[in-house]
């Protein structure tokens, strides 16, 4: 049998070649990872969640007319989804102080912040993705000002989007990272959103008991990870509503 050409293995995902053109098969492996890969577990059932969680934020947002690299879902753990040429950068958006924003400025984690912010990260794992200013981007090429300009619109729609789907199932939407690419139509360029939107990338908070439903639970130890991810997923209708971790896994589809 041929076996599938892998693009890249990343610390949660694997890319293989897809089957047209254009296209990857980006798989979600059960592996945690924090502080640039330092502590690291298996979390069964963890790329499960994943890939279904992606799934549903990225069509959600298509149907808001953000374009996005999601094509479908093809089983459990792969979806089909367009290549991009990825722009190196982490893009973040915070309406809460937590994290690197709130250890770096002495925040107590949990201030609201007045209005959400846009920062970027430059993605390389050897130098921890350091943040850097939009100067930066702009003088060393890795976007233009217009695309750093679409980006953060971008993001402001995705931070709209997200905060008004979780705030419908009790969830306070803290802050998520999320990575654009780029694809050529003819001769035109359009950015789409790219990698993946799950409790890896957010911070999740329960609205009532404050509760951390991502992967922070896994960063300072506070549980259990599926656990937790399983509850975001049966809240917003993606898992069956008496899911626990217990029980595995399954998809309502
Ligand atoms: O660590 P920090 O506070 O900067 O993270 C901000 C947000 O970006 C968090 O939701 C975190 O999960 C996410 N993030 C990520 N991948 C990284 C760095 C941060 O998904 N490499």
């Amino acid at each position: 049998m041929a076996r599938r050409k892998k693009i890249y293995e990343g610390k949660a995902k694997i890319l293989y070649e897809g089957p047209e053109p254009g296209t990857f098969v980006q798989y979600f492996k059960d592996d945690a990872t924090a502080f640039n890969a330092e502590k690291m577990e298996v979390i069964d059932g963890k790329g499960v969640l994943n890939n279904r969680l992606s799934e549903f934020f990225m069509t959600g947002l298509a149907n808001i007319g953000i374009p996005t690299h999601f094509l479908k879902r093809l089983n459990m753990r792969e979806q089909l989804i367009r290549s991009v040429e990825i722009i190196p950068l982490e893009v973040i958006v915070r309406n809460i102080a937590a994290g690197s924003m709130a250890k770096r400025l002495g925040m107590e984690e949990g201030t609201a912040l007045p209005r959400p912010i846009v920062e970027f990260s430059y993605k390389d794992d050897k130098l921890g993705d350091p943040l850097v200013p939009e100067e930066y981007i702009i003088a060393l090429g890795w976007a233009s000002q217009q695309e750093l300009d679409d980006i953060v619109a971008l993001a402001l729609r995705v931070n709209d989007f997200m905060s008004g789907v979780m705030y419908g199932v009790g969830i306070q939407l803290v802050d998520f990272k999320i990575e654009f690419g780029r694809v050529w139509e003819g001769d035109f360029m359009r950015l789409i959103l790219a990698d993946e939107i799950s409790p890896d990338s957010c911070r999740l908070w329960d609205m009532k008991s404050g509760r951390k439903l991502d992967k922070d639970v896994f960063r300072h130890d506070l549980g259990d990870l599926a656990d937790a991810y399983t509850e975001v997923a049966r809240r917003l209708g993606v898992m069956p509503t008496n899911a626990t971790h217990a029980v595995k896994p399954t998809l309502i589809n």
